[in-house]
């Protein structure tokens, strides 16, 4: 039997869990992924999840095509015992699905959320700075940073802004593409371990189809040394994503894509004929909805089968 250990220490508190390794790592860190997916050309599924449902058709529809998955939880939707279930729920299953999975905190707005993350076993903290001024989006991302390296876990910051509407549906926010010039500089001032873009997507569902701009992304992979990530990614048309993947983007990130499979899962399980369907009844039509679009996502990014290449290449230690 080989041991793993895996912790957190801070404030004179110390976590380690010891597990049998079975051939993997309890969880992966987005840098280990994304490094990965920039070498072989491919992008890693990125699903915002705030149901356990939700956590359990990702990794089964990941685990069934090989892939590579990056769990992520929205820190509004975290708010009360989301912080306990979410992160509790993907520690406990992680193990067992044979699979490279990255427990990411996405679109954190400060320290103290990072910090609370970083103690609860999260493997990866997005920092979002882009609505702040260069150097203001520099100095926060820099502190997250400090405090994520010294646990081993991984920073994607953001520069530009993909803006598009608020997860209420009340307020839009223009996107701001991201200037070249500033990634090189802004990647050797924070260390962050990916970098999010903004070259067309939007936030939420659409209104236009949008278009992505692939010249601006190629200037930007080149100048980034660090794996590039795009939000935004439902709803973009096909081709514009695997052109996006092509030049450069390692992680695209899928909320409402996902809002609107589980809405079709949702009127299908309305149809019952039965007054008191079982719970199998009522969930399964919504956990197939998104399965399929998870399989759908995956083969798009070419991210199908890359989980064993991975294996090969970074987690096996023996
Ligand atoms: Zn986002």
């Amino acid at each position: 039997m080989q041991l793993y250990c895996w912790g957190t220490f801070r404030d004179g508190l110390i976590i380690i869990r010891i597990a049998e390794k079975k051939g993997y790592a309890l969880l992966v860190t987005l840098k280990e992924v994304l490094d990965n997916a920039r070498s072989g050309c491919y992008a890693v599924p990125a699903f915002d999840c705030s149901e356990d449902v939700m956590v359990r058709a990702i990794l089964e529809a990941a685990e069934a095509n090989r892939a590579p998955v990056i769990l992520m939880c929205l820190q509004m939707q975290l708010e009360g015992n989301g912080w306990v279930y979410l992160p509790g729920l993907i520690k406990a299953v992680a193990d067992h699905h044979k699979i490279p999975i990255v427990m990411h905190l996405d679109h954190a707005d400060g320290i103290e959320p990072v910090r609370k993350a970083v103690d609860l076993g999260f493997t990866s903290v997005m920092i979002d700075g882009s609505r702040l001024p260069f150097e203001e989006n520099v100095a926060i991302t820099r502190a997250v940073v400090d405090i994520a390296h010294r646990h081993g876990v991984s920073v994607e910051g953001e520069l530009g802004h993909v803006g598009g509407m608020d997860l209420e549906d009340k307020e839009h926010f223009d996107s701001v593409l991201t200037e070249a010039d500033e990634v090189k500089r802004f990647v050797e001032l924070t260390d962050v371990d990916a970098l999010a873009v903004s070259i067309g997507t939007g936030h939420g569902v659409y209104r236009a189809r949008p278009t992505l701009n692939i010249a601006r992304l190629k200037e930007l992979n080149a100048a980034s040394s660090a794996p590039l990530v795009l939000h935004g990614g439902s709803q973009t048309p096909d081709d514009q994503i695997q052109d996006a993947v092509r030049n450069g983007i390692c992680k695209l990130n899928i909320f409402a894509d996902q809002r609107l499979a589980m809405f079709r899962g949702l009127k299908r399980s309305a149809m019952q004929d039965r007054t008191d369907p079982l719970p199998h009844e009522l969930f399964g039509p919504i956990k197939q909805e998104l399965a399929a679009l998870v399989a759908e996502k995956i083969e798009l990014l070419y991210a199908k089968n890359k989980a064993d290449e991975f294996t090969k290449q970074s987690l096996c230690q023996d």
